[in-house]
């Protein structure tokens, strides 16, 4: 058993040296980065970012319709109101992931910055709902191996963007053609609750239920 164990290790090192070469190898042992789960179940993902804005009428919307949600949240943003979020993740479907702390470009900190950054958010997330965050939300999708090398030792299992931004930035998005295993973004801003409401009709249109993340990652192997 031990010999494969230092195997394993060798090969790990083996495939980050490769990695600063640029060798394809260099993804060996990184948790995956997810736009889309390739799932053959008829599942969308809806999450929702940030965590600034907690509108009641979105809140109602999740909890009555009991909507399966992943939320990347930013510590900040739920110290002021955490019950808001406890309600979510309690009464509803809601599961709460990492966001990071302070919300940067992660490919532009160094590795203390990063780590920081991802286990910092992990242990207050832990600290404030009671478990800890398994998925990471890189801020702007902003994804390379160090930042995939650094949520690992933060125990992240997977780095989920998404394949569609449904919100409302100024202007309302066109409502897109979602398809099985899409990965759907919300952000918690005042327009929440009609471009939740705008998602889930996508959703209905196309025959596909809202699912939680982290199962049908584990099913679909992608974890
Ligand atoms: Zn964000």
């Amino acid at each position: 058993m031990w010999r494969s164990r230092v195997l394993v290790a060798a090969l790990a090192s083996m495939s980050l040296a490769l990695g600063a070469a640029g060798s394809a190898h260099a993804r060996v042992g990184l948790p995956p980065v997810v736009n889309h789960v390739p799932t053959q179940e008829k599942v969308v993902f809806i999450t929702i970012d940030d965590g600034w804005n907690h509108d009641p009428e979105a809140a109602r919307i999740l909890l009555e319709k009991r909507v399966p949600v992943s939320l990347f949240l930013l510590p900040g943003a739920t110290s002021y109101d955490t019950e808001y979020f406890t309600r979510l993740t309690g009464e509803g479907r809601a599961s709460v992931e990492n966001h990071t702390v302070n919300h940067p470009d992660l490919t532009t900190l160094d590795a203390a910055g990063k780590d920081a950054e991802v286990c910092g958010a992990g242990e207050r997330l832990e600290a404030a709902f009671g478990r800890a965050p398994k998925l990471l939300r890189p801020p702007y999708g902003a994804v390379n191996d160090e930042v995939r090398l650094a949520a690992k030792a933060c125990g992240v299992k997977a780095l989920v963007t998404w394949t569609h931004d449904v919100t409302t930035w100024g202007e309302t998005p066109p409502t897109p053609r979602l398809e099985r295993g899409d990965i759907v973004l919300l952000h918690f801003t005042p327009t929440l609750a009609a471009d939740l409401q705008r998602a889930l009709d996508a959703a209905k249109a196309a025959g596909l239920k809202p699912a939680a993340l982290m199962p049908h990652l584990k099913s679909a192997g992608v974890l």
